[in-house]
């Protein structure tokens, strides 16, 4: 957490700064672990103080803004980071803002535990750092073609490799278990052995899910930590279908419980009945 669906709901919620000249960057005082910041802050300031957004962009779980110089500040919300417009949840882990001009709301970063990093890259950099090499295609463009190029010869289970994000980006723990459910796919079935319309039905659900946990701005669990950049929870959290509901029953098959098993230290939630291994 964040995954796809709640850094692009964080990236639509601060689109107003496009256009935006950015009159002052500072990294608020906090008393917690602090978050990398990168490079320092004179360099940041340098570089960005006086230049104007041209967009407001998302690569994988990471929300940047594009200057026109294509320069891009990222960032990396990791597990507890948030992008705000408003008021944070808690003044204490605030640890970045941005000031615009003509008046736009300050953009603030927020990060309870501190893991989240914001840094600076420029184009070139960039371009290195999510190449293909180093960061899949995005979720929202997968194809069964696609997924079978990347996964199909992998002897992965399908959950593990789903969360790869070298291989397809934005995926994370929550929405993988979501996926497999809707495509009845079980969760340990090893890549190589998913046929290609398996493969189209996964590529078919991935995106109508995130989609669709857009469109309802993410999923806040009951830790509460997620927020738009309102500061407003999401809502897509009361259409999970297994996620975090060990022993409830299925809502497919209203007859067997909802399994949980452990894939790579991570919860996997899936129906037995509905997602046969064979
Ligand atoms: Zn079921």
């Amino acid at each position: 957490m964040p995954e796809l669906p709640e850094v692009e709901t964080m990236r639509r919620g601060i689109l107003a700064v496009e256009g935006a000249t950015i009159t002052a960057a500072e990294k608020v005082k906090c008393r917690r672990k602090p978050i990398t910041i990168s490079p320092g802050m004179s360099t940041i300031r340098r570089r960005l103080v006086g230049k104007k957004v041209k967009q407001v962009g998302r690569i994988g779980k990471r929300v940047f803004l594009q200057m026109e110089n294509n320069d891009r500040l990222l960032f990396e919300p990791r597990m507890t980071g948030l992008v705000l417009v408003a008021d944070p949840p808690s003044q204490q882990h605030v640890r970045f803002r941005l000031e615009f001009s003509h008046g736009e709301k300050e953009v603030l970063y927020w990060d309870r535990r501190g893991l989240g990093m914001i840094y600076l890259l420029n184009d070139q950099q960039y371009q290195d750092r999510f190449s293909l090499k180093n960061l899949g295609p995005d979720a929202l463009e997968v194809t069964g073609k696609l997924l079978k190029e990347i996964f199909g010869k992998s002897k992965r289970p399908v959950k593990v490799a789903l969360l790869d994000q070298k291989k397809v980006a934005g995926i994370g723990n929550l929405y993988a278990s979501e996926i497999l459910f809707v495509a009845a796919i079980h969760p340990a079935k090893q890549c190589n052995r998913i046929t290609m319309s398996q493969w189209d039905l996964i590529a078919e659900t991935t995106i109508e899910i995130l989609q669709t946990a857009i469109e309802h701005e993410g999923s806040t669990l009951s830790d509460g930590t997620y927020r738009n950049a309102l500061n407003d929870p999401g809502g897509y959290q009361n259409m999970h279908r297994v996620y975090d509901k060990e022993g409830e029953t299925c809502p497919i098959c209203m007859d067997s419980v909802i399994s949980r098993i452990v894939q790579a230290q991570r919860s996997t939630f899936f129906c037995k009945s509905c997602q046969k291994r064979s």
